[in-house]
């Protein structure tokens, strides 16, 4: 009698495991692959966007199948300054994941099954039943850690259905144009229909804590300064992001196992700037399959080397985000952002993507900033925030 194999499992049906599911899906024959969620609904309540260049062009071969719309262009506005950007964007959806994924026929994904524990080589569920496993990942989402040091990126949207219709060509990345309260505010706008959209309103905030009816009534009334009205709520959702300002790494992965995979935000694996994780989560599925087959302990070690790169590679990104919001006044951090927006579009986009060069750095710095100097200056080291904390 032949044994069937033991499945690769990824605990949690999130972003991560997601791509890693698809990605592995195309590049292998047939290979079993089991998600486990603890929520009877999979993929949350999201929409993930990323702009073209956050990928590479060969990613967009096996991210079609997941993606629900996408964007020739996009803009942004300043209160001194608008721009059309020229680069693409894209949304991938909780429900076009869902649907992408339950078309992959080794993929089982099991509902309301909350994984209590980990191994490498099985995982223990919360009813008490084991489950063995190939090789297990671990993409349970975001884990606070004390080897972060963060602001946050806050915020609620609703996708919304109008009586009349938007206008909108594109999505509008960032409409600072309203009233800066609670750090840097702007509304996000992304158009899905001639008369649906959805409108998020986003503050870079020192504290997590959201007001969460405060900010709908927000959007409600951005929507009526734009001359539009609801006809009904689609959906509605929200978030609260990490935006890194110091990052321990031998502290943050002192606190992982060292022997399981870690994927997605569980690895701290996101932009530092913008807490999106979509980008890196692209980069370690296309990881998992050029080192696969694998086991845990060596997907382990591949996944944490790969972030140790990153590590260093967003060094500058930290120290950005100190600037903006350490040295910046809440009220004047706009300013740093409507300033970044005037440099070249190849810039901002390697920005997104996490690839800033040496020269975009000097591009970025170079001129007056629109933060006082010696607020500036007194943020460059990330050492004595980790150690002494936020002041
Ligand atoms: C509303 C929202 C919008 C966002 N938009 C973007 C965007 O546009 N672009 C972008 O790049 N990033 C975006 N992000 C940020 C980030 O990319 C997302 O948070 C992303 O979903 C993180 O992926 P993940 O797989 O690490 O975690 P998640 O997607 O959060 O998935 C983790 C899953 O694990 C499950 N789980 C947890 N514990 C257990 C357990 N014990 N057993 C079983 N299952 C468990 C959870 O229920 C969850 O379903 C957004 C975040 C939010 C909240």
């Amino acid at each position: 009698m032949s044994k069937v194999p033991s499945p690769l499992v990824l605990v949690g049906a999130g972003l991560a495991s997601a791509l890693v599911a698809q990605r592995l899906s195309l590049a292998t024959e047939g290979l079993p692959i089991l998600i486990l969620e603890a929520r009877d609904t999979p993929f949350g309540e999201h929409t993930w966007s990323f702009h073209d260049a956050d990928v590479d062009v060969s990613d967009f071969t096996w991210l079609k199948p997941l993606i629900a719309r996408r964007w020739d262009g996009q803009a942004v506005r300043f209160p001194r300054y608008r721009r059309h950007l020229p680069s693409g964007y894209s949304s991938l959806t909780s429900a076009s994941v869902a649907a992408a994924i339950a078309g992959l026929d080794n993929v089982e994904l099991r509902l309301a099954t909350p994984v209590a524990s980990l191994s490498g080589h099985h995982v223990a569920l919360a009813d008490g039943t084991v489950q063995l496993a190939s090789c297990v990942v671990d993409c349970r989402g975001y884990r606070p850690s004390n080897g972060l040091v963060l602001g946050y990126q806050k915020f609620v949207g609703l996708e919304v259905e109008l009586r009349e219709p938007h206008g909108l060509a594109h999505p509008v990345i960032m409409d600072a144009t309203v009233d800066q309260r609670d750090g840097y505010r702007f509304l996000y706008l992304l158009p899905q229909s001639p008369t649906r959209v959805l409108i998020e309103d986003t503050r870079y905030s020192d504290v997590a804590e959201m007001d969460e009816t405060a900010l709908v009534g927000d959007v409600n009334g951005y929507a009526s300064t734009q001359g539009w009205s609801i006809d009904h709520v689609i959906r509605r959702e929200q978030g609260v992001l990490p935006i890194a300002l110091a990052h321990d790494f031998d502290r943050f992965w002192s606190e992982l196992p060292s022997d399981i995979p870690q994927a997605g935000m569980r690895a701290g694996l996101f932009h530092p700037t913008t807490g999106y994780s979509l980008p890196d989560a692209v980069r370690v599925a296309n990881l998992v399959a050029e080192n696969w087959p694998s086991n845990s302990e060596q997907l382990a070690k591949a996944i944490r080397q790969h972030a140790a790169r990153q590590h260093r590679r967003q060094r500058f990104y930290r120290m950005l985000n100190r600037m903006l919001f350490l040295a910046a006044r809440p009220e004047r951090r706009h300013l740093v952002l409507e300033r970044f927006y005037r440099l070249p579009t190849p810039l901002i986009e390697r920005f997104y993507a996490g690839r800033t060069s040496g020269y975009d750095i000097a591009r970025i710095l170079v001129g007056k900033p629109p933060v006082p100097v010696h607020r500036a200056l007194a943020c460059l080291r990330e050492a004595p925030l980790l150690k002494n904390g936020l002041p």
